[in-house]
């Protein structure tokens, strides 16, 4: 299939994006990479009449630590934070994820803020900045704000953006020097969603935990544990315990044992990580 007619709007400043959306609000859409939006309107999931290609604002471009977080505007590709040579350092959770979103092609033209703005419930950086406590920053014509992750993301491929709201950045809290970190994912195929994903952030005894994959957004728990029979029984629990997604690509089942497995896997890589 073809997408239905549309307008594009080529823009050069923040203010340019702000007038279109404030004007066509729900009938605009942003494009950034395009890797998820150009399927969707080719496959007439959505037909904006409105698109609004922000690759050309220089201001979008930049990431870099900002305070206590690393900042990426709304044009960073995936590829140029993977490629970061701070990266490992800045944020280790991230040099982590970053691999395993897609392929290489994808992430070279797939942005950070993109991401976020669809809300996969399996996609990384959903996961990245729900466990991280991280933020968003929303600005429209009339007001800028920024919200936590846990606001922000309400359901799969739901947020709480305005239809005249885009996202200028979104904000990671970077390590702490004593902070460890573990990642695990499967998939089907290298580059497929994860089925599960886990994240994990250890500060001494304390111990953050998320999931992406099991429900309509990431999943974040947080337990005090001195030891690391205590973590796993507690993912043994939970695991037990929580209603977990069911649907053609995986049995609630299937996830549980996911939860299980890849849960120890993670929080093991976290006790022993240090930092490169
Ligand atoms: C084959 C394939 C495999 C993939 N595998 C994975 C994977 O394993 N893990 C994963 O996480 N992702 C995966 N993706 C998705 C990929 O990471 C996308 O690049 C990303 O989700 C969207 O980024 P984008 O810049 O391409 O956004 P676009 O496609 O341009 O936009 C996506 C949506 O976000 C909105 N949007 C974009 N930027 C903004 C903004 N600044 N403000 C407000 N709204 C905005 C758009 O309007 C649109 O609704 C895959 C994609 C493909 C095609």
């Amino acid at each position: 299939m073809k997408s239905a007619p549309f307008q594009m709007h080529q823009v050069s400043t923040k203010d340019e994006i702000l007038e279109l959306l404030d004007r066509y609000g729900d009938d605009a859409r942003i494009i950034a990479g395009g890797q998820t939006l150009v399927p969707v309107l080719a496959m007439r999931v959505a037909s904006p009449d409105h698109l609004i290609d922000i690759n050309q604002v220089a201001s979008l471009k930049r990431f870099g630590i900002s305070g206590r977080s690393l900042e990426v505007g709304a044009c960073v590709r995936q590829s140029e934070l993977e490629g970061w040579d701070e990266l490992t350092r800045a944020q280790p959770l991230l040099a982590m994820m970053l691999p395993w979103i897609a392929h290489t092609p994808i992430r070279n033209r797939g942005t950070v803020c993109g991401s976020i703005a669809h809300a996969d419930p399996s996609a990384e950086l959903v996961l990245g900045l729900a466990v991280l406590d991280g933020s968003v920053t929303l600005v429209s014509k009339k007001r800028r704000r920024i919200v936590k992750a846990k606001d922000f993301f309400l359901g799969a491929l739901q947020t709480d953006r305005q239809t005249n709201e885009f996202i200028e950045a979104v904000h990671f809290p970077i390590s702490g020097a004593a902070t460890g970190y573990g990642f695990a994912e499967f998939g089907y195929r290298h580059g497929d969603f994860a089925v599960v994903a886990v994240a994990v952030i250890k500060d001494g005894d304390s111990w953050t935990i998320g999931f992406g994959g099991i429900d309509d957004t990431a999943r974040v728990h947080k337990i005090n544990a001195e030891s690391f029979d205590q973590v796993n029984q507690f993912l043994d629990e939970l695991a037990s315990e929580t209603e977990v997604r069911e649907d053609p690509t995986a049995t609630s089942g299937l996830r549980r044992h996911l939860m299980r497995t890849l849960g120890k896997r993670a929080c093991k890589q976290a006790m022993e990580f240090k930092r490169g």
